[in-house]
């Protein structure tokens, strides 16, 4: 791949986007050298902000007829490497594709573009009485756009489902620069479900344009409860007997000691207690007569486990506390470390206690600091490997550790990604996880919309000989 932009496609460009809306410093672009898994970096050749659809388009025409690589990008919160540019690619940044173009409230839907912020779409539709149920940790920040090739969950999403549940239709611009409409406002279609196949395909598909997000009501009434156990364990088993009664909480989130003692910092942030080897979050919403027997039985099951309290929240400020250390847990471990690597991966419930207790067996023996917070609910975990990139070996060893906590994961009957996607961290490891041919189908599928192979190359699917670079880039340079 070229590493300067050919000079026709860059003067088209500069055609097509106004000074403000293009950046091809290279002092600037190293802004967009990574998203938020920061030890994968590559500098794109020139980060374009679009307006339209039209512009998107044009752009990808553009970008084929020169053979450039081109990758969306929303707000750059990926946690697995997808959002940054190919070896000699540019960026398509959505930040400017940021307009509610309706609240359908009768029909509870919302059409919106790629660039708006998950957490601006519920504050929209609150006056409704609606919002969009999807809510990752990232939520202020992280855009629609995003949220959909990611698949995103959030630790609301165990009983309302993660993104593909709450998303009817999404335009894309192809790998060819059509524009075409997936999917349907409708809630029940005949057609191939081509929505559902481009929800989660990290950018590979096409860039998404427009989407319609289905809308649901606010609940009537919530409970929120924090049970604090003396081993993490036991606050596993807890979740296991919750799910196991047929309950099915709209959360139920694990927070370890060292995440406690992060969030809590000097000021006591969220009230988590400062003696518990594990904290427990659960909430249960809907109709007031079934919450309030719904968060009695859960208060009995979370007994069973011989917690050391159990706690109510007694208003919505109390609620909001709690959800705040919860929500806040990854930026507040971020003070503890100047470098942070965090997993993700599903297990089965079942299997939480073992996967748990081998994750920080491997720790250990890598001299790995390791925090954990996860939702419990569906087994996605998420270990958070602390390092410092300044210090020789250490990179190394948290990738070691990270590899084999991967695998442990697998053996346990689970998978590589509950909700931050494969993007460059896991491509490598999807021969573990799927046969050659499910592989190859996923290819076909993939050059159906994108034949050229230059939408977000090297992302998602190990493509033999593509973006080796980028792999190099993941082996330590900074
Ligand atoms: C603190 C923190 C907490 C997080 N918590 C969660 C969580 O609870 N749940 C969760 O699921 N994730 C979580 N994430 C990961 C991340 O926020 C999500 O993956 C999110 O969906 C990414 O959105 P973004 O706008 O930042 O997209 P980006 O990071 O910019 O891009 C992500 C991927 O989407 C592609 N993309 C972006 N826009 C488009 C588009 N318009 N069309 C096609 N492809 C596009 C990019 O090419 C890239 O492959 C968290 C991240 C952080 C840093």
């Amino acid at each position: 791949m070229p590493r300067r932009l050919p000079s026709s496609f860059r003067r088209r460009l500069r055609r097509l986007f106004p000074d403000d809306r293009l950046v091809t410093d290279p002092a600037l672009l190293r802004a967009y050298e990574c998203d938020a898994l920061t030890h994968f970096r590559s500098p794109p050749l020139a980060v374009a902000f679009p307006e339209t659809t039209g512009e998107v388009q044009e752009t990808v025409r553009a970008a084929v007829a020169a053979g450039v690589p081109l990758t969306a990008r929303g707000a750059g919160t990926c946690l697995s490497g997808g959002a940054i540019a190919a070896d000699g690619g540019i960026l398509l940044e959505t930040s400017r594709m940021r307009r509610i173009l309706e609240i359908d409230a009768e029909n509870r839907r919302a059409r919106v573009q790629p660039g708006v912020v998950n957490a601006r779409l519920s504050r929209a539709a609150a006056p409704f009485g609606l919002l969009y149920a999807p809510d990752p940790s990232s939520q202020t920040v992280s855009t629609i756009g995003g949220n959909v090739a990611e698949n995103a969950g959030g630790p609301h999403c165990l009983a309302q489902g993660v993104t593909s549940q709450h998303v009817l239709a999404v335009e894309i611009v192809t790998g060819t620069g059509e524009r075409v409409t997936l999917g349907s406002p409708l809630e029940e279609t005949e057609e191939l479900d081509l929505r559902g196949l481009f929800i989660g395909s990290e950018g590979t598909l096409g860039i998404a344009t427009e989407i319609t997000c289905r809308l649901v009501p606010r609940p009537e009434s919530v409970e929120t409860l924090l049970a604090s156990y003396g081993s993490l364990p036991d606050a596993c088993r807890a979740v296991a007997r919750v799910i196991a009664a047929g309950i099915v909480p709209s959360a139920l989130e694990v927070l370890d000691e060292r995440t406690i003692r992060a969030v809590e910092g000097e000021k006591g942030e969220a009230g988590y207690p400062l003696d518990a080897a594990a904290v427990l979050l659960v909430e249960v919403d809907g109709p007031e007569a079934r919450v309030a027997s719904e968060a009695r039985a859960v208060e009995e099951h979370l007994a069973k486990e011989r917690p050391l309290r159990v706690e109510r929240a007694v208003d919505d400020a109390h609620r909001a506390r709690l959800w705040k250390g919860r929500k806040g847990a990854f930026g507040a471990m971020g003070r503890q470390a100047p470098d942070l690597y965090l997993q993700d991966a599903v297990v089965p419930r079942s299997r939480l206690p073992e996967v748990i207790e081998a994750i920080s067996a491997i720790c250990t023996r890598h001299e790995v600091t390791v925090a954990n917070v996860f939702h419990a609910g569906d087994g996605n975990l998420h270990p958070i490997l602390c390092y410092d990139s300044r210090h020789p070996g250490e990179l190394e060893r948290v990738l070691a550790a990270s590899a084999e906590i991967v695998r442990v994961c697998l053996e346990a009957g689970g998978t590589l990604s509950g909700e931050h996607g494969i993007g460059i961290e896991k491509r490598d490891h999807m021969p573990e996880l799927l046969g050659a041919q499910e592989l190859r189908a996923m290819g076909h599928v993939r050059s159906a919309f994108d034949p050229t192979g230059l939408m977000n190359p090297g992302k998602l699917l190990p493509t033999p000989g593509a973006c080796a670079e980028l792999r190099a880039a993941g082996r330590g340079a900074r």
